[in-house]
């Protein structure tokens, strides 16, 4: 099997798309990912993975704590921007949310402090204990086979 077509079996999981941030020595790192799941209830658990390439790696293991942010339907731009395809692009400000940056706009911010990390294969599972939540009443990014959609109704 090729990793073509794995990739393409794995992108036609819809999904939404979150955006990882950390903060190590005052300086936050945000990173797009949408390998996230909740994981747990009681206590409440969520997991991200993590590539061994990402610089988001190293900075999630130094600070011990993370964001997940699920991205709005005009938050596409920042989806890109996180994920590295644009390039010279403006700042982009975070809020706090009890210590952690989370992104302004996005329909969810989850704050998490890291329990436990497992390496599988050439990615890092970090699971999150949840601290915070915040929810806006706004629609999702969606995506799906390496295009970003909007949700329809049924
Ligand atoms: P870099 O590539 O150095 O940084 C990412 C980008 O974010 C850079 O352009 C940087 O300038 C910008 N940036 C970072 N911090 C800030 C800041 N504070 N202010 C402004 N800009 C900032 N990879 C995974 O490992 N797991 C996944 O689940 C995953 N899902 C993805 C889903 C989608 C839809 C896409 C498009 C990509 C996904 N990726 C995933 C790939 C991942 O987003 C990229 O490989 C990313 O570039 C890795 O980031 P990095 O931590 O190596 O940092
Ligand atoms: P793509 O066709 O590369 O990916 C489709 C699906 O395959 C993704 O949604 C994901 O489920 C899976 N996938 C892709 N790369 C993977 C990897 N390195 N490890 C594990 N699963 C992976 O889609 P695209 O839109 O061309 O992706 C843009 C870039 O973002 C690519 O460089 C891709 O590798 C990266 N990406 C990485 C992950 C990840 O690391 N989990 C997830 C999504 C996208």
């Amino acid at each position: 099997m090729d990793d073509r077509q794995f990739r393409n079996a794995m992108g036609k999981f819809a999904t939404g798309v979150t955006v990882v941030a950390t903060e190590v020595d005052s300086k936050v790192h945000g990173m797009t990912a949408n390998a996230f799941m909740s994981v747990s209830l009681n206590p409440k658990l969520v997991v991200v993975s993590i590539a061994e390439k990402a610089q988001m790696l190293e900075k999630i293991y130094q600070s011990g704590k993370f964001s997940v942010n699920i991205l709005a339907a005009n938050q596409q731009e920042l989806s890109m921007i996180f994920a590295g395809q644009v390039k010279n692009h403006q700042d982009v400000e975070f809020d706090q949310l009890g210590g952690v940056p989370v992104l302004p706009g996005a329909v969810v911010q989850i704050t998490c402090e890291v329990t436990a990390s497992h390496v599988e294969g050439d990615h890092t599972l970090f699971i999150g204990k949840v601290t915070n939540i915040q929810l806006e009443d706004s629609e999702p990014l969606i995506y799906y086979s390496g295009n970003y959609r909007l949700l329809a109704e049924g």
